[in-house]
């Protein structure tokens, strides 16, 4: 039986599968991943499975049995997709191929390596759950660890080893950290958070060589210092994952997302994208797209999947994306303008960003539930004026 196939066993193909299900979809459905592991929650990674002061939580989303036997959806894992035929409408694996009637691409996306570093074993990226063990029971053991890369997954590792009583070297080479996510000045606030909570930070500089040293490993920097570490943790961001699509004839964009439209519909017949994977229309802003982010991901796996089984929806959103630093919970909403207005007290801080007096985007710390009510205000296309009112009802301003 064909079917519905699912590729990417993780947050938006899980997603996927039971919004099919949901929608009424009665037909056979497979899902693939390449992981050992059923799907899980990537956010907790590096957050609660690196504390050390307690048991690290099982973040795996549903049992084998829930997706068996309540969902009827075959899965497969440790099974890495290696190609998709269009003309023979089937996915090919190592050892078979599995035919579909509709595919969902969710392969997410892989971290990017630290050139010459790529099969080092003390040169880790922090992806996977089996990335997140090796990296706590590192901590455990009292490593030394060496971020490369101040971005939010790269300073998440950071924040977390100091919390739990870790030393921690920071490097990063754009002379203010996050400038692209969030712009110079918050940028800056982010580097001055890392500082005062005890991370050695170092700006406008890069990992020159690795070498191996008298009981671990001595990194040699670009600004002719050399730091002893344990273990190296690279945050350079991800890449899509669609190395196996190469030979499909799918559309693909510049950075080799999968593009699609504004319902998730690829350049091939029958065949969606979702989640970190695909760049596609958010009608919402009237602009392409690519998201690494949670909730846009468990959205789109819905979407795309409804609309493989026979829906047209459109997804539009206003993106959204949380991080925890230093035990500050970091929340950003909607798109970066050129104008910033920043507000701020002893403990939070608003970001407002906008265009032609329009509320765009904004980044808020310890401030939740701002957040939300911010959100809409972008969602409506709304004055940031409406945002300043409500921050000065806040008490902020
Ligand atoms: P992924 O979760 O990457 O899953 C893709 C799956 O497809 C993987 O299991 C992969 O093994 C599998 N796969 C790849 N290639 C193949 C193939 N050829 N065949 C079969 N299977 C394949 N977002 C937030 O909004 N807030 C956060 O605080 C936050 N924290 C994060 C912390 C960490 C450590 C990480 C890694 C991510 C975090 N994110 C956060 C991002 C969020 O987790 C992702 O946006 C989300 O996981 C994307 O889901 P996805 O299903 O599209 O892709």
């Amino acid at each position: 039986p064909a079917g519905l196939v699912v590729v990417g066993a993780s947050l938006a193909g899980l997603r996927a599968v039971e919004a099919a299900r949901k929608s009424g979809y009665a037909g056979p459905i497979t899902l693939i991943g390449a992981e050992p592991h059923l799907p899980y929650d990537r956010p907790p990674l590096s957050k609660d499975v690196l504390a050390q002061d307690k048991e690290p939580p099982d973040t795996t989303f549903r049992t084998q049995g829930h997706l068996r036997d309540e969902l009827g959806v075959r899965v497969l894992l440790s099974a890495p997709a290696i190609a998709l035929d269009p003309a023979q409408r089937s996915v090919m694996l190592a050892d078979g191929e599995v035919p579909y009637e509709q595919v969902v691409v969710a392969t997410g996306a892989v971290p990017r390596s630290l050139p010459g570093y790529e099969d080092h074993p003390q040169v880790l990226a922090l992806r996977t759950v089996d990335d997140a063990h090796t990296l706590r029971a590192a901590m455990a053991a009292g490593a030394r660890v060496l971020v490369v890369g101040c971005g939010f997954i790269g300073s998440e590792v950071a924040s977390a080893l100091i919390r739990h009583g870790g030393s921690v070297t920071m490097v990063e080479l754009a002379d203010v950290p996050l400038v692209r996510a969030v712009g110079e000045e918050t940028g800056a606030y982010f580097a001055q958070l890392h500082r005062d909570n005890g991370v050695d930070l170092r700006l406008s500089c890069k990992v020159q060589q690795i070498t191996e040293s008298t009981g671990g490993l001595a990194v040699s920097l670009s600004d002719g210092s050399s730091v002893e570490a344990d273990l190296v943790v690279v945050g350079l961001g991800a890449v899509p994952a669609t190395s196996w699509l190469t030979s499909s004839g799918i559309g693909l964009e510049l950075d080799q997302s999968v593009s699609a439209d504004a319902g998730l519909r690829t350049t091939l017949p029958d065949v969606y994208a979702a989640g970190d994977v695909v760049t596609w229309e958010n009608g919402q802003f009237g602009r392409r797209m690519r998201l690494e982010h949670w909730t846009s991901a468990a959205e789109q796996g819905a979407v795309a999947a409804r609309n493989a089984v026979g829906g047209q929806e459109q997804y539009e959103t206003v993106p959204y994306f949380w991080s925890d630093l230093h035990g500050k919970r970091i929340q950003f909403v909607g798109v970066h303008g050129t104008t910033t207005t920043t507000v701020q007290d002893a403990d939070s801080r608003v970001v407002l960003y906008h265009a032609d007096g329009t509320l765009l985007g904004a980044l808020t710390v310890a401030q939740p539930r701002l957040t939300m009510k911010l959100r809409k205000i972008i969602a409506g296309g709304g004055p940031v004026a409406d945002a300043l009112a409500l921050l000065s009802v806040a008490g902020l301003r």
